[in-house]
């Protein structure tokens, strides 16, 4: 492979949860582009160092490294950004994806399952953001990289629109990060940082295997889709490197929904 200038040449981007699922996708698609690599992970350690071994193997320009980390521990947090800053000197990228569902009717919702989702889907994505934010503003601009002096990309979900019954503690936690996202993007567009979310739809993951499984259950998927096929990691993985880069510069504190047109309501398509 030929070693020239991609977009996220001389860069650090750390992913979370991303020894699975859209985590990896964004990762490999990050890596892909030029940048470095921190490879979160909490379980698995083997798959995350086997997936940083492949990025650092096909792509010349950036390395990467597995780093374990529970993103609801805030001590745990710390120290992930500290050893990346270590390694590679700074970070220029984060991507809080990690997530998880604890699903039952509200009126069944232990306080526990409640708390666990909020303290990984929000608790985690505001500690990681913040990390990231006490890092970018230590660093200062390096204009001969990005024209922004960082980038934060939320993972959150067509959920953070949608409601969900008998997933509240989700949808809550989701419809939280936009207004987590939006303050960041207020309060440190003035120092050049720039914050969105990514908003998937149905992407074919361990988080969802209940849905795709079988040849029935993805027709029912399908009957939410207007675009009628389930989303790839992959899908996510361009839409990341396209927000990390300088191409969206002037993108900043909004949502892209990357859903195949599900939040356009297509229960509604034959007369309501
Ligand atoms: P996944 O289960 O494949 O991946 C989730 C990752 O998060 C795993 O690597 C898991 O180990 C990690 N994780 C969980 N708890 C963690 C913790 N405490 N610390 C660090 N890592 C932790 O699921 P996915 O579909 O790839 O989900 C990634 C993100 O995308 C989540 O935030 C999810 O809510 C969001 N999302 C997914 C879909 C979908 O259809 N798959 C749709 C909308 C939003």
């Amino acid at each position: 492979m030929q070693k020239n200038k991609q977009r996220l040449s001389g860069q650090t981007c750390i992913v979370t949860g991303a020894n699975s699922g859209i985590g990896e996708a964004v990762a490999v698609a990050i890596g892909r582009d030029g940048a470095n690599v921190v490879i979160n992970y909490v379980s698995n350690p083997e798959i995350a160092e086997d997936i940083a071994h492949k990025i650092s193997k096909d792509c010349l320009c950036g390395e990467a490294i597995a780093i374990h980390c529970d993103v609801s521990q805030e001590n745990q947090v710390e120290a992930m950004f500290q050893k990346a800053v270590n390694h590679f000197g700074t970070v220029d990228i984060c991507v809080p994806n990690a997530g998880l569902q604890r699903d039952s009717p509200l009126h069944e919702m232990s306080l526990e399952d409640w708390n666990v989702v909020l303290d990984v889907n929000l608790t985690g994505q505001f500690l990681c953001a913040r990390e990231a934010i006490r890092e970018f503003l230590r660093r200062g601009m390096r204009p001969d990289v990005s024209r922004s002096l960082g980038k934060i990309i939320h993972m959150s979900s067509v959920h953070q629109i949608i409601p969900w019954a008998g997933h509240a503690n989700y949808a809550a936690s989701k419809g939280a990060i936009v207004m987590l996202m939006k303050s960041i993007c207020q309060e440190y567009g003035p120092h050049k940082i720039r914050c969105n979310s990514i908003a998937p739809g149905a992407i074919k993951t361990p988080i969802n295997r209940d849905a795709w499984k079988t040849p029935e259950a993805l027709d029912e998927l399908n009957r939410l889709i207007p675009y009628k096929r389930i989303g790839e990691p992959e899908d996510i993985g361009r839409v990341a490197v396209w927000l990390a880069s300088d191409e969206s510069e002037y993108i900043n504190g909004t949502t892209i929904f990357v859903d195949g047109g599900m939040t356009c309501y297509p229960g509604f398509t034959s007369n309501g």
